[in-house]
């Protein structure tokens, strides 16, 4: 582990770039740019190939529904009027992942998702209003299996773009390296534990704020994992621990040199009643998810699964200072783009 960050990152964001995204049809003709978009396909092609050779089932992912993720941390969701019924646009695939798992066991989307984040996420380069998560289910798997395929897609997907990209990323001036394997883990105390003998604030009942996981994912020179999160950090889907009330068999994945969260993923909360009560322990009304509850009625298996940001995972390839380099018509909070 390294020393925390002094006062200064090397990534320090230059938030007069911002101004450039009403003017995307200039900057996607960058040659820098074109150059990022160009080894996102790649990592597109290769997260593919590397999900399809572990027998994973790519479906085409949902966009609009009666109901969608409701753990989107301080983010608000888009409704719309269907003819004359509420629905939402996807802010995460989550529940419909559950649904395509009890079919085909695993499965994977390419899921875009639009989450209205708060104004002050413009300022942390790693926050879209519109980006696409790859996200993954398998059924009967832990929430062990799901970070062991979270590491294998990761490593692959930077062996094959340091295989077809060298001379792009030496233009870029990015030194990626192959991720030292097996990641590290650390609980979610262990992680706060951290932070607060570096004098930063983070509580152990709570999600990790932005820039406390900043600080930490500055103080590591390879991926790792934060799991076990307390049960007041995470929506209703991830499954609360049976033998240890109050703990979440959940994770999440950081990137090091201060990129910040990856991926986050659980094993599943599958049996009705308990999702009923995580529902409305977490504020939500179990009525508004008549779909979903009925088929925890009817019955799904248990799983696991993940998502991984494409942009924040091209941003941190690229060593791109911010996630609207990694898109090519980026929406970030407050900023009126094309
Ligand atoms: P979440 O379910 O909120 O943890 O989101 C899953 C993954 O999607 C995260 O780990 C990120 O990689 C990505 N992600 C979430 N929110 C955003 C956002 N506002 N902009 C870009 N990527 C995001
Ligand atoms: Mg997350």
């Amino acid at each position: 582990m390294r020393k925390m960050a002094e006062t200064v990152y090397v990534k320090e964001l230059d938030l007069s770039s911002l101004g450039s995204l009403s003017k995307s049809y200039i900057t996607i003709r960058h040659p820098r740019m074109k150059k990022v978009l160009r080894i996102q396909a790649t990592i597109c092609m290769a997260a593919r190939e590397y999900l399809d050779s572990l027998g994973f089932i790519e479906l085409l992912p949902p966009i609009i529904g009666p109901v969608t993720d409701p753990g989107i941390r301080g983010a608000k969701q888009v409704t719309f009027n269907f003819y004359g019924r509420e629905y939402k646009v996807m802010s995460s695939a989550i529940l419909y992942k559950q649904m395509a798992m009890a079919s085909l066991g695993k499965i994977y989307f390419f899921s875009p998702n639009i989450r209205l984040e708060p104004l002050d996420s413009a300022k942390t380069g790693r926050h879209l209003v519109e980006f696409v998560q790859i996200d993954i289910e398998q059924a009967h798997a832990s929430y062990f299996d799901a970070m062991e395929i979270a590491e294998g897609l990761l490593t692959y997907v930077v062996k094959k773009v340091l295989k077809e990209h060298e001379e792009d990323l030496k233009d870029l001036g990015r030194e990626l390296k192959v991720p030292r394997r097996p990641f590290k883990k650390l609980t979610h105390k262990e992680a706060v534990d951290i932070l607060r003998s570096h004098g930063i604030e983070a509580s152990y009942e709570h999600e990790i704020p932005w820039e406390a996981e900043k600080e930490l994912s500055y103080m590591f020179e390879d991926p790792f994992f934060i799991y076990d999160y307390p049960r007041g950090a995470r929506g209703f889907y991830d499954r609360e621990d049976p033998e240890r009330p109050g703990i979440l068999r959940d994770f999440d994945m950081l990137y090091p040199e201060g990129y910040g969260e990856a991926v986050s993923g659980a094993e599943r909360e599958y049996k009705v009643e308990k999702v009923i009560e995580r529902m409305r322990a977490t504020g939500e009304n179990p009525a508004k998810y008549g779909w979903y509850i009925e088929m925890l009625k009817y019955g799904i298996p248990p799983s696991a699964g993940f998502g991984i940001g494409v942009e924040r995972l091209t941003r941190y390839i690229c060593g791109l200072k911010a996630i609207w380099e990694a898109r090519p018509y980026p929406k970030v909070a407050g900023i009126y783009s094309p």
